[in-house]
């Protein structure tokens, strides 16, 4: 699986500390970040991340190209709710794309957690109907 990790500035820490309790779970899968998110990542946990451009220079859309691409499996980005983004356009537009393409998406680490347990117990599966209709 292809899962995509991006988290706003005051959201970070969560993101790092996120990646740590998961590890053993992400490591199995193929990582994607923006640019400081996966950074700060890879220095925290023995992760190995392809990390695009930083958010607000357009690493938001790299991955928004991916999901139209049909080439991600998985979104976990944890929003800053209470700051305004200067790339908000950019913000909504990956949103948009992960309901366009039915990809799994975590905005907050509540919903994060149950989508990589759901991962690793096999739950996901929608990606085989996916494909199965395609
Ligand atoms: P960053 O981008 O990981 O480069 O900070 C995240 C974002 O703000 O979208």
């Amino acid at each position: 699986m292809k899962i995509a990790l991006i988290a706003h500035d005051r959201k970070k820490d969560n993101l790092v500390q996120f990646a740590i309790a998961y590890q053993g779970i992400l490591m199995e899968h193929s990582l994607y970040a923006t640019g400081t998110t996966g950074q700060r990542v890879m220095e925290a946990t023995n992760l190995q991340i392809t990390r695009f451009c930083s958010g607000p220079l357009g690493g938001d859309q790299q991955i928004g190209a991916m999901i139209a691409n049909n080439d991600m499996d998985m979104v976990i980005f944890f929003r800053d709710p209470l700051t305004a983004q200067p790339h908000e356009p950019d913000v909504s537009a990956l949103i948009r794309l992960c309901d366009v393409y039915q990809v799994p998406l975590a905005t907050n680490m509540g919903t994060a957690e149950i989508l990589l347990k759901g991962l690793q117990e096999g739950f996901v599966d929608w990606r085989m109907i996916q494909e199965r209709r395609n």
